[in-house]
């Protein structure tokens, strides 16, 4: 009867340990504190890649959109649902960039904070194309994503209320790198006027040009839902004609047919046009890569775009 009875307690007493074992607080919090990290779900990586930078340990980060995946196209998956599901906190960019995500997100706002961070952005300061709609990418102009980050980072901070200060540290620190990258960019006002045009697959980069003082021409629209025609790529080849434009840009998210296409269609021309290399736009690198970081591949960008169009440069 004893013997039964220590048994019992026996397996009581393991079973507790295991229930510890279960519950054990470093296993499902990443910081020191003991706090839950803040379960952000963001769509595009240049939102969750530098608000992992700045919320640190004290929020978990993940982006639904991938390397070469192309936000235009996007339809959440079953898993992304149950993301969204899970997370405390869904922060997207917004403009009509994720048209297809605009449903869910508006159903979901009803229950939990759902934040477009390109409803930041004053108005008086965002692109629009000849039919009047509006330029959703609004990370190539660094100023405008400083703005859009900022408004992230202030949810952050409602969210976590007792990191405020750690994620305004944080944030500092990262817009002062971002300045340094604003400095890099400098050097595009090196290449020659007449070479300062940019031609990609789609105008994504706009904003760039804006900012840049560059000259932009997308084979596709702002958005990646139309055909490209014979008379867009014809057209094409005749502005690189006329100005004489060393090299045009594949873009790691959009098939590079029609671009492949221009340069054929240049060679028969005679034209002597290159492939300057392959730019980040709606996408980034590979997590963990330099590319895969907003600021590696912002400075990426500069570079390729530098060393392509500034050849022959005296
Ligand atoms: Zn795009």
């Amino acid at each position: 009867m004893k013997d039964a009875i220590k048994k019992i307690q026996m397996i009581m007493l393991l079973g507790f340990a295991f229930a510890l074992v279960a519950c054990d607080p470093s296993e499902e919090t990443a910081n020191e504190t003991g706090t839950d990290p803040l379960n952000v779900v963001t769509t595009i990586a240049q939102i969750g890649e530098p608000l992992s930078v700045i919320g640190g340990d004290y929020i978990h980060v993940e982006s639904l959109m991938g390397p070469s995946v192309d936000p235009h196209l996007y339809s959440p998956t079953q898993s992304d649902m149950s993301k969204i599901g899970d997370a405390d906190l869904i922060i997207y960019n917004g403009l009509n960039l994720e048209a297809n995500m605009v449903e869910v997100f508006d159903a979901i706002s009803e229950t939990k904070p759902v934040l477009a961070v390109g409803d930041a952005i004053n108005e008086k300061d965002l692109l629009t194309d000849e039919e009047g709609s509006i330029d959703p990418h609004i990370w190539f102009d660094l100023d405008l994503w400083q703005e859009a980050l900022d408004s992230a980072v202030e949810a952050l901070k409602i969210y976590q209320p007792e990191y405020a200060d750690y994620f305004e540290a944080n944030k500092q620190e990262y817009f002062a790198e971002l300045a340094e990258v604003k400095q890099e960019a400098e050097k595009l006002a090196d290449i020659p006027t007449s070479q300062r045009i940019l031609v990609t697959a789609h105008d994504a980069f706009g904003y760039f040009g804006r900012m840049h003082d560059m000259e932009v021409i997308g084979l596709q629209g702002l958005s990646t839902n139309s055909e490209i025609g014979i008379s867009d790529i014809n057209q094409t080849i005749a502005i690189i004609k006329e100005h004489q434009v060393p090299a045009i840009f594949v873009e790691s998210s959009i098939n590079p047919n029609a671009i492949e296409a221009v340069i054929a269609g240049a060679e028969n021309e005679g034209i002597s046009l290159k492939l300057g290399g392959q730019l980040y736009s709606d996408a980034m690198g590979e997590a963990g890569t330099e590319e895969g970081s907003y600021l590696g591949m912002y400075r990426h960008n500069i570079e390729t775009i530098y060393h392509a169009l500034s050849e022959g440069m005296e």
